[in-house]
């Protein structure tokens, strides 16, 4: 649901059908290739907590077009010689594309402040085209990108210029003066002119007028700091951000724009239970989030995106760290909290604050959520159908569904026997993105070979 709920609790599924926004698929993809057969492979569909072995899965155009037990597919006009490429699959699982709802594609995570402020525009676009890439042969086939990437960026994507997930886009953080994307010095100089660099607002006519702007350059998602953060320049992640009444202002106004959705940075307790109750989509981060909260979030099917990756990184790794320690323990309350929260029942979707954390590592986050207490089919999901419904996408990616778009991982490892081999790119063996295989290595001899 978005915002508010209609009257009687139930989402406003019109509001949802009217509003809907799907990003096109990538022109390379718009092709007449030959129908794909992936026989014998066992089906991890992403919604289901049991792999369904033995199975045939005919892709057709960018659709997948029929499932079926080994050897009862009928195959009829595709069966013809140059029209089906078949892939023997024994012994290899099939996924969904999964999804990061979380990523700053066109931010490097070692890359140098000042080094960054004084490049030109140009070097730090084409500095994201191998991350991009990277983020893709991981496993990635759609990502929500959280402030950094323009349109551009989703439309190169779209169009076959560059390899990577399609995307959905947020441009910019709307933050209060002094908050957390607020990212001037004390006299007032800006330090980020890139075309990610935060919105500031204090008021909810301000706000307003800042959603309307993101809008204009062309958002899928409308992104506020609802407080501040680690990374922040003058704020602790418990400081507050937006208020309520802001918040509110915000997710208004960006629902009669009919984006997909509001995505509040949010890790202090009172300012994550604002957003809440303000009717954002997803909270980012959560750290602190407390019981009642939670609670909330259950009722009103409010999205987490624990980020993990980017808490569990090492202490420091963010640059020269004016109170390590203080970090570390904030670090080790935020675990605590998410722990709680990912076994509170609340919706989980796949995020890792890549750009932060390395580009190309997403799916190392599976192996943290089970840690905190997700099952990994609970992960898998996060990472695919839940993620999916999200960003109102559900009809079209996130499972292996006959009907649904194309977009699949195959891999050479037991995802639930051994979730954390799926955070190496190497075990994503094969990545198809709409119909297309965009990554193959063939494992032993025969399996994963076209036949
Ligand atoms: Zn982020």
């Amino acid at each position: 649901m978005f915002g508010r709920l209609a009257p009687g609790g139930a989402p406003d599924r019109r509001w949802i059908t009217d509003h809907r926004r799907r990003p096109k698929v990538p022109q390379e993809a718009q092709h007449t290739a030959p129908a794909l057969l992936l026989r014998n492979i066992t089906v991890l569909d992403g919604l289901a907590d049991e792999p369904v072995p033995g199975q045939d899965v005919l892709v057709e155009g960018d659709r997948i077009h029929t499932l079926a037990p080994t050897g009862t597919l009928p195959l009829p006009a595709a069966a013809s010689p140059g029209r089906l490429r078949v892939l023997e699959c024994a012994g290899l699982t099939v996924l969904p594309g999964f999804f990061d709802c979380h990523v700053h594609m066109s931010t490097c995570p070692d890359a140098d402040r000042f080094d960054t402020l004084m490049a030109p525009e140009s070097l730090l676009t084409l500095r994201s085209v191998p991350a991009l890439a990277a983020t893709l042969d991981a496993g990635i086939t759609s990502a929500r990108d959280l402030a950094g990437a323009d349109s551009g960026f989703r439309e190169a994507v779209t169009a076959g210029h560059v390899r990577g997930p399609s995307l959905q886009i947020a441009l910019r953080i709307l933050s209060i003066t002094g908050g957390h994307g607020d990212w001037r010095t004390v006299r007032g100089t800006p330090l980020d002119s890139s075309p990610g660099a935060g919105v500031v607002a204090d008021s909810p006519a301000g706000f307003v007028r800042a959603v309307r702007e993101v809008v204009r350059e062309g958002a899928d998602w409308v992104k506020v700091a609802a407080t501040g953060g680690m990374t922040s320049p003058r704020r602790t992640p418990e400081a507050g951000g937006l208020t309520e009444a802001e918040l509110r202002a915000v997710v208004d106004e960006a629902r009669r724009h009919g984006v997909v959705g509001v995505a509040a940075h949010a890790q202090g307790a009172a300012g994550i239970a604002a957003a809440v109750r303000a009717g954002v989509r997803s909270i980012e981060h959560g750290y602190l989030v407390d019981d009642e909260t939670l609670q909330d979030m259950g009722e009103r099917g409010t999205y987490l995106v624990p980020t993990l990756s980017a808490l569990t990184r090492p202490v420091g790794a963010e640059g020269p760290s004016r109170d390590a320690e203080r970090r570390r323990r904030l670090r080790e309350t935020a675990l605590e909290r998410l722990s709680a929260a990912l076994t509170s029942g609340v919706q989980v979707a796949l995020g890792t604050d890549a750009g932060i954390a390395p580009h190309g590592r997403n799916l190392r986050e599976l192996a943290l959520m089970v840690r905190l207490g997700l099952s990994p089919a609970a992960a898998i999901a996060a990472g695919t159908s839940v993620a999916a419904r999200m960003c109102r996408l559900d009809d079209e990616v996130g499972s292996v569904r006959a009907g649904l778009r194309a977009d699949l991982v195959i891999t050479d490892v037991d995802p639930l026997a051994d979730i954390a081999a799926l955070g190496d790119p190497g075990a994503i063996r094969t990545v198809i993105q709409a119909g297309r295989i965009v990554k193959h290595t063939v494992t032993a001899p025969g399996i994963g070979r076209a036949a």
